[in-house]
């Protein structure tokens, strides 16, 4: 499952499928397409309904076997699932194209016995979420943003998932008796401008609970905005009915944030789902997390972005993966994921590139991860570097201060300092992409 971490010539995945081809499209790999054939069929025409999808989840080892018959790894999954429950909607274990987690479906929502790894520098709740909580179910960690734990349950449990200490421990939403303390709370602090309905997956509530807990956060005047976090449109897109957008869309602003991960996610079925919600006034982001095997190359992650632009998702934010205790062997080093931004800038529309974040253990919030793109300043000018490696020299409005003098003439060969300096004002490699395009227009 390990690959070579070298982004100039490794994970060039060209001979894979298109995106929103590679879940029809069968086997890829070396081994047989493991899916049932007959798991469509003994849905009997319920595959499209989401409540079916919901209650025939994949929920233990054996029913595992049922699904896949070649699957053999059983072995010591007990200790994990008593652990890190386990559940697979049919349509996400259909996605599965190889019964091993080189596999980015199968990775993701197999369980591993590496989740029972424990290094010390892991915890439970390493954004100390529950010291944030002014009351339960309520996360006021930003000035002016609070999340509501609306429910515990997933449709799918990902293994890497940050609230493994909440997600499927008990299936359970929230109850009256908390949403009226949680809006008690907002009115209180009127602050608060972005409620974000999290858990759990709040999509998996019926929509009638869930139009309870939109229309109490509502009758507090204070709140702009409303942000639910799904991970539905990627595992259980069946979900995203009319009925459903339908509903939301009398508690405009609604924002949807959802999380997919890898271009084998991105089918007509979560095309459909996300089509829906954008059409209903929806703006859909995307939360990725950078997962070792998973994603952590840059030809993925272009093939995810560009997949989701199609289908007017906004890639938001890439997450560096949390301290989280059970998910040690998906965590990659920071560098892998500048290499990431390092590949997609300039390749791509500022559109389709997400912010790399790291979420601050203990509490620290989302802080955002760049490749240096500033190379040195001097009181008159700022040295950029832009994708190409060009240097570019940028003035300051105010040049002539006086610290003009401390610039040494150019005697030496070009370089920053002759940038920095105001003497130069770009240095670029000697034969750019782009260059040459000019001259063969000229
Ligand atoms: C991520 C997060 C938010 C929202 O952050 P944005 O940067 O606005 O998307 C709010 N509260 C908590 C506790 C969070 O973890
Ligand atoms: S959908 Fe979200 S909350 Fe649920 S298991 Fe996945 S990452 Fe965790």
């Amino acid at each position: 499952m390990q690959k070579m971490h070298i982004l100039s010539d490794s994970l060039d995945q060209a001979d894979e499928p298109p995106p929103l081809a590679a879940a029809e499209s069968g086997e890829t790999g070396t081994e047989v397409c493991p899916v049932s054939p007959d798991a469509r069929a003994q849905a009997n025409g319920s595959w499209e309904d989401w409540k079916w999808q919901m209650s025939n989840r994949i929920r233990g080892a054996a029913h595992l076997l049922n699904f896949f018959p070649h699957f053999k790894n059983t072995l010591s999954l007990g200790s994990v699932i008593k652990k890190y429950p386990l559940a697979i909607t049919p349509y996400y274990a259909s996605l599965i194209q190889r019964l091993d987690a080189s596999d980015p479906i199968y990775a993701q929502c197999v369980p591993q016995v590496e989740e029972l790894q424990n290094p010390a520098c892991l915890s439970e709740d390493p954004l100390e979420e529950n010291e944030d909580m002014p009351v339960p179910g309520l996360v006021h960690r930003y000035p002016d943003r609070a999340l509501v734990i609306a429910t515990t349950t997933c449709s799918m449990y990902c293994r890497h998932c940050t609230r493994k200490r909440v997600a499927g421990t008990r299936e359970v939403s929230i109850s009256s008796g908390r949403l009226r303390q949680i809006v008690t709370y907002l009115r209180a602090h009127p602050e608060i401008y972005d409620v974000i309905i999290s858990g759990g997956d709040p999509l998996t509530m019926s929509t009638e609970a869930l139009e309870r807990v939109l229309s109490a956060i509502r009758t507090v005047p204070s709140v702009g905005v409303i942000r639910i976090g799904t991970r539905t449109p990627v595992v259980l897109p069946q979900r995203i009915t009319e009925e459903l957008v339908g509903m939301l869309r009398k508690y405009h602003p609604i924002w949807v944030n959802t999380h997919f991960n890898h271009p084998n996610e991105l089918t007509e079925a979560s095309q459909q789902a996300c089509g829906r919600l954008a059409d209903a006034g929806v703006p859909v982001g995307n939360q990725s997390v950078l997962l070792r095997g998973v994603n952590d190359s840059g030809p993925v992650m272009e093939r995810l972005c560009r997949g989701l632009i199609r289908m007017r998702v906004r890639p938001y934010y890439l997450f560096q993966c949390d301290l989280v205790k059970g998910v040690e062997h998906f965590r990659t080093p920071l560098s892998r994921g500048i290499e990431i931004m390092e590949y997609l800038r300039g390749r791509m529309s500022g559109i389709a590139i997400p912010q790399y974040v790291v979420d601050a253990p203990h509490g620290g919030g989302k802080i955002p991860i760049l490749p240096n793109y500033i190379v040195s300043m001097s009181p008159t000018h700022t040295v950029l570097r832009n994708f190409e490696g060009m240097l570019v020299a940028y003035p300051e409005p105010y040049g002539g201060t006086g610290y003009w003098d401390n610039v040494p003439s150019g005697q030496s060969a070009p370089g920053v300092w002759e940038l920095a300096g105001g003497l130069n004002s770009h240095i670029e490699p000697v034969s750019l992409a782009r260059m040459n395009r000019r001259c063969a227009h000229a």
